[in-house]
């Protein structure tokens, strides 16, 4: 009998000393981790200047020194600039709020989120984004109420979406809507006709094959009379125009297109 309760008391101190060593091993990981990410945090290097950045993509002084637009008065609404005017004549959409032309280094990201899937590009662009949005709403006379308004991002269809596997759009939004405290819904909006790269297409031959190409929740889009759609960059605007067309066959009163970048067609 005296034997039994030394082996109890045996493997009891044995299972004791085991959750010590459990205990002891995670708060050894979660301190390794917590440092690893310290480690990373300060010595990450801006991705343009190699400086320090604090953890972010790009350094606080580069964020400020690259080229962006800037109109000189009135809003962020890049559709009051007249050579902007020209090239949207036939527009759908109210308001194109753009943060650059599509130059370096807007270029080189945006393929890098898109074909390289550089994540950590997603932030930055929507932090970019927030500037302008900010910049917009302190110039603009109109005035936004929130819950009437909706964030959303241009869909790709599921084909792209399964050999992708994600949305550059979506992820920019998502970060932006996040940082402004506004509503998100990647769901406003569907594409049901799957059409090749629009990239080096003529305008005749996006308009064909974007005919149609988007279905909006109708449902979902009775609660916002306003519309904010983001993507990473608007070209000839074929694809913002089938969906301001939708969007207001919906129900919507305003659309406003906000892409990173303006990228302006050479062929009309
Ligand atoms: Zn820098």
């Amino acid at each position: 009998m005296e034997f039994l309760v030394l082996l109890f008391k045996q493997r009891l101190l044995i299972q004791r000393y085991q959750q010590l060593v459990r205990c002891y091993w995670l708060k050894v990981k979660t301190l390794c981790l917590l440092l690893a990410h310290e480690l990373k945090t300060s010595l990450a290097r801006c991705d343009l200047c190699n400086n320090l950045s604090d953890g972010e993509f790009i350094c606080r002084t580069c964020q400020h020194d690259i080229g962006r637009f800037n109109l000189p008065k009135g809003t962020n609404n890049l559709l009051l600039w007249p050579a902007v005017d020209k090239i949207f004549q036939k527009r759908k959409f109210d308001q194109l709020i753009c943060y650059a032309p599509y130059i370096w280094p807007y270029d080189v990201w945006l393929k890098q989120l898109k074909y390289q899937a550089k994540f950590e590009l997603a932030p930055l662009l929507a932090k970019l984004l927030t500037r302008c949005w900010q910049d917009h709403l302190s110039r603009s006379s109109q005035y936004y109420i929130n819950n009437s308004l909706c964030i959303t991002s241009v869909p790709i269809h599921l084909t792209k979406w399964q050999t992708r596997g994600f949305n550059q759009a979506h992820l920019i939004a998502k970060h932006f809507a996040q940082a402004n405290n506004l509503h998100y819904n990647a769901n406003l909006l569907s594409r049901i006709k799957h059409g090749d790269s629009q990239v080096g297409q003529s305008g005749i031959e996006r308009r064909k094959n974007l005919a149609n190409a988007f279905t909006a929740n109708t449902q979902l889009l009775k609660k916002f009379s306003h519309v904010v759609v983001i993507d990473d960059v608007i070209t000839t605007g074929t694809t913002a125009n089938e969906i301001s067309r939708v969007l207001k066959k919906g129900g919507v009163e305003q659309v406003t297109i906000m892409t990173v970048a303006l990228s302006l067609p050479l062929k009309k």
